[in-house]
């Protein structure tokens, strides 16, 4: 029964545990050897609450941090106070001066944003620091090899600028034997030649799994840390981050032909018991779970019935001895029986999905120690 009266007005319970992010942390450490490990921090800490998880990280040794946006960066600057942020988008236009100001870095993805950098150096009368990003077979973000060429060429404009790293980014890594990683590393290779001097960055959480010769001098772990795994053709080497726990509003029981939520896409074969859920697609429970996702119960594993709502969803308790769930209780979505990949493979979907579209309507919890 809940007594936090917090967790009696909402329809999910979602609790995350700070110690596994940490103990993922290390983990990660361990995989590197000697290689220090960043954190990337992105669309709220993978949904997971950036201002609450980038301090247990630093806890954990974390030293430097990577976000997506320069609003993202701000919000976790103050948090972070101390620490390097990386801007992965690049340089904003229009926002140069806000990356100065909150002592922000951009990622510098085309020799455009290495101009405008450079030009705002020059400005100030300082030098400023950056990361740049080359594509080494991905084709999203960063510069062409031209562009790096080009780059290391030009004195005028690297003088104005401290590289702090040079990156780039994995399209294959969660496929270790997909032929893409070693064309990838060796277009970096090559990129980085042009720049020994700077500390060079390449693995994302499942790039750290390949081996050392994609640790480089950094590694850039997100999804690992929140507890997706970074091996999916072998078990988990990660621990589960979140528990997420739905409110029954109700419990019925159904003949056989009866159906059940929008469209009736669902229909009792036999007598039945359903329980409605308090949570729905608003909260990131996707509605392609609909007849196809799963709850558990004191170990049971129960279906969903029909389509996701908005804020409902009906879960089949037909297999539950009657009347052992009743209003007020609580299924776990996401827990020891079910973990985000497993229901990521439920919805069609990856983990990460799972995770960044976790609802705001969630009662939190931050378990600490
Ligand atoms: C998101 C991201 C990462 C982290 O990737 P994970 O797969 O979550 O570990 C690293 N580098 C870049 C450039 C990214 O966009």
């Amino acid at each position: 029964m809940l007594t936090d009266t917090a967790a009696t007005r909402a329809g999910g319970i979602l609790t995350i545990d700070l110690p596994a992010i940490q103990a993922n942390y290390r983990r990660l450490r361990q995989e590197l050897g000697d290689v220090p490990c960043a954190a990337v921090l992105k669309a709220d800490g993978y949904g997971l609450g950036d201002t609450v998880v980038g301090p247990a990280l630093r806890k954990a040794g974390a030293r430097t941090f990577f976000v997506a946006l320069p609003d993202e960066g701000i919000r976790l600057r103050r948090a972070l106070p101390d620490v390097p942020i990386f801007i992965l988008g690049g340089l904003f236009k229009g926002a140069e001066e806000e990356y100065l100001h909150n002592d922000l870095l951009p990622v510098l993805n085309s020799l455009e944003e290495v101009e405008r950098w450079a030009a705002l150096a020059r400005q100030k009368g300082n030098r400023l620091g950056a990361a740049i990003q080359t594509d080494s077979g991905m084709s999203r973000l960063g510069m062409p090899d031209s562009e790096i060429l080009a780059l290391h060429e030009n004195q005028e404009i690297l003088s104005s600028i401290e590289l702090r790293l040079i990156m780039s980014h994995l399209a294959c890594a969660d496929e270790p034997a997909h032929l893409q990683n070693r064309e990838q590393l060796q277009s970096f290779q090559r990129a980085r030649r042009l720049f020994p001097e700077v500390p060079a960055s390449l693995a994302n959480s499942s790039g750290i799994f390949l081996g050392k010769d994609y640790h480089f001098e950094l590694g850039r772990p997100g999804a690992a840390l929140y507890g997706v795994n970074p091996t999916p053709a072998q078990a988990s080497p990660m621990r589960p981050v979140v528990r997420l726990q739905a409110k029954v509003l109700q419990v019925r029981s159904i003949d056989a032909g009866r159906s059940v939520g929008y469209g009736a896409a669902f229909r009792a074969k036999t007598k039945s018991r359903i329980a409605t859920l308090a949570l729905g697609y608003a909260d990131g429970f996707l509605r392609h779970l609909s007849d196809r996702g799963f709850a558990w119960y004191q170990g049971i594993r129960l279906p969903l019935a029909g389509r996701v709502s908005m804020d409902v969803a009906g879960l089949d308790i037909t297999a539950l001895p009657e009347g052992s769930l009743q209003p007020g209780d609580l299924v776990d979505i996401l827990g020891p029986d079910q973990g985000v990949d497993e229901l990521a493979a439920q919805a069609g979907t990856i983990g990460y999905e799972i995770l960044t579209s976790l609802g705001r309507r969630y009662h939190r919890i931050y378990r600490s120690v």
